[in-house]
């Protein structure tokens, strides 16, 4: 019962002994999948949806499609794991700390509004493999790196109906 094993068992990102080591192992076990989608990976890691994903990412400064190999997995779990903990009793999730709708998120349904920091355009694009794919918001000039096409016309849906 020592927790630290990495090869069985879920590991929580909401659980008080938060296996950090073992996450990070197993996020890290393939090195050249891309971050986003080795974060949606619930055998990797279980507690946090899409919206925290992409989220956690924008806060980090990390593009949702550069190799797990090439970025800190441990401080973009710490800033996961705070979103996650924060938002686990709201009843309407929110990163940015303000619970009004349009607000509530940093890039989350927010394609082609301004982006907080740099007031750049934030985008969407679709990642992963059919039919596991999802909208993956961002902003280009925040977390710079290679991405998809983005999509013209990703809807700026409510946040709070699409948890995953
Ligand atoms: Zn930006």
């Amino acid at each position: 019962m020592s927790g630290i094993t990495a090869s069985r068992g879920s590991i929580d990102l909401l659980a008080e002994d938060f296996n950090r080591a073992g996450a990070t192992a197993r996020l890290s076990l393939d090195p050249n999948r891309e971050i986003a989608e080795a974060l949606r990976d619930e055998s990797c890691v279980e507690g946090a949806d899409n919206v925290l994903i992409c989220e956690a990412l924008y806060l980090t400064g990390t593009s949702p499609w550069v190799k797990v190999g090439t970025v800190n997995v441990g401080k973009i779990l710490d800033t996961l794991r705070l979103l996650a903990i924060t938002n686990r009793d709201l009843e309407l999730a929110s990163t940015t700390g303000i619970q009004r709708a349009g607000y509530e998120f940093y890039v989350h349904a927010r394609a082609h509004a301004n982006c907080r920091r740099c007031r750049g355009k934030v985008a969407a694009a679709m990642q992963g493999i059919a039919p596991d794919e999802h909208i993956t918001y961002f902003c280009p000039t925040c977390q710079p790196g290679d991405h998809p096409p983005v999509l013209a016309h990703a809807a700026r849906r409510p946040a709070s109906k699409e948890r995953r």
